[in-house]
């Protein structure tokens, strides 16, 4: 019989009973590392030499100026090895697998970030690695596919259906029921069957911990509000779990791509459109349509746009716990222009929802609050997307004689 966990009416297991084995050792696995205090501070050794833990907190005192509200805070995840929180999950599950004595991991991987750190991960462990991504995704995050491939990971083009994400997510689940006995699947967010949703957020609450000790060093009290951006919803949940016990409002912040009311979007949580559902093995809210049909999703950051959303987010709405918001495309660009110039900083797309959702609401905000805004990731991989919304004109130029140098 295999061991679930709901939060809510949301999460579970809708596995293949071929998987039954697989999860079950999974799950007994995590649970006596859970309870293993020499295996979490093996975690965070391998954090601090290798990535960049403790991640600094930032006193963001140009945009406490200019806004004249707040004091605001920035706990910068975009320091870690790869550039986003992403590398306190693949470390994680890393060192589970070889607890397991496995020795060759899959991943399935959307915009592509999420490959690059297994694949990182698969080096650094001396894992075999092979990553599942749609054809049409390969095509588009190219950069990515070259590290992932460089990083001796085998990349395999999906075929099948539309070519993206959930079909990547099939195929790979199909390689884990054929080669269980040496392979472990290092799911990329708190979504998926359990344990996934409870394991990606214990090793990312490594995010919330820090920070809540960091703040009270600086600031000597717990901020009025934690932002965070939400696509799966592991950074959010990394940070957010540092605070539930407090008196401090969470916000997450997903994607509004063209504005809730155009469907152009992926707000599960903030918008009408989300619906209870069984997909991809678990219970959550979808981006579907009454048939039970994935919608397409539309966002400016590629990290965010998915259908899902994790179950423990899903049940922390129900609960009040975490207040979902959406910012648009064109929001998160003004956000993003001016983190840049007020203080060097060049967040992810991604992690700009959360400083956009923070910006809009700071005027109802006074001098003796605090906020403290998750930057998940760092935005040098954005590049292209950048360069095209400010239309500049000598990358493009750049871009083109790039071209016609290979065509020659
Ligand atoms: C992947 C990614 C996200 C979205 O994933 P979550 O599981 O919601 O955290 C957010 N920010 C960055 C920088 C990412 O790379």
């Amino acid at each position: 019989m295999i061991e679930s966990r709901y939060y809510g009416e949301f999460g579970g297991a809708f596995i293949p009973e071929i998987l039954v084995a697989t999860f079950d050792q999974l799950v007994q696995e995590f649970k006596t590392a859970k309870n293993d205090p020499g295996f979490w501070d093996e975690y965070v050794r391998i954090m601090s030499t290798y990535s960049c833990r403790p991640t600094p907190l930032t006193f963001a005192e140009n945009l406490t100026n200019y806004f004249k509200g707040p004091r605001i805070y920035i706990k910068r995840e975009d320091l870690n090895h790869t550039g986003a929180h992403k590398a306190n999950n693949v470390i994680g599950q890393g060192l589970l697998v070889k607890r397991m004595g496995k020795t060759r991991v899959i991943a399935e991987t959307g915009a592509g970030q999420h490959g690059v750190a297994t694949a990182t991960m698969a080096a650094k462990f001396g894992f075999r690695c092979t990553i599942y991504m749609g054809e049409v995704d390969m095509a588009r995050q190219r950069p990515n596919v070259f590290w992932m491939e460089r990083l001796g990971a085998e990349v395999v083009p999906v075929k099948e259906g539309t070519r993206i994400l959930k079909d990547a997510i099939n195929e790979a689940f199909r390689d884990w029921a054929t080669n269980m006995d040496n392979t472990h699947y290092v799911l990329g967010t708190a979504c998926g069957p359990h344990p996934f949703p409870e394991m990606v957020s214990f090793f990312q609450s490594i995010i919330g911990k820090e920070a809540r000790k960091q703040i009270l060093e600086t600031e000597g009290r717990l901020p009025t509000r934690v932002y965070a951006c939400v696509g799966g919803g592991s950074n959010a949940l990394g940070i957010f779990s540092g605070f539930f016990d407090d008196p401090v409002e969470l916000v997450g912040a997903e994607a509004g791509g063209k504005g809730l009311d155009t469907g152009l979007h992926a707000s599960r949580l903030a918008s009408k459109d989300g619906f209870r559902g069984v997909a991809q093995g678990y219970k959550t809210y979808f981006l579907q349509n009454q048939d039970g049909q994935m919608k397409k999703t539309h966002s400016v950051a590629a990290g965010l746009d998915y259908v899902g959303v994790s179950p423990i987010l899903a049940s922390l709405r129900e609960q009040g716990r975490v207040r979902f918001e959406a910012a648009t495309d064109r929001e998160v660009m003004d956000a993003f222009s001016l983190t840049l110039r007020k203080e060097g900083l060049v967040p992810a797309l991604e992690s700009t929802h959360a400083f956009a959702q923070a910006f809009k609401e700071i005027s109802g905000l006074s001098g003796k609050d605090i906020i403290l805004i998750n930057q998940s990731g760092r935005g040098d991989k954005d590049i292209f997307t950048i360069a095209d919304a400010f239309e500049d004109p000598a990358w493009r130029q750049f871009i083109i004689e790039k071209a016609e140098e290979y065509r020659a």
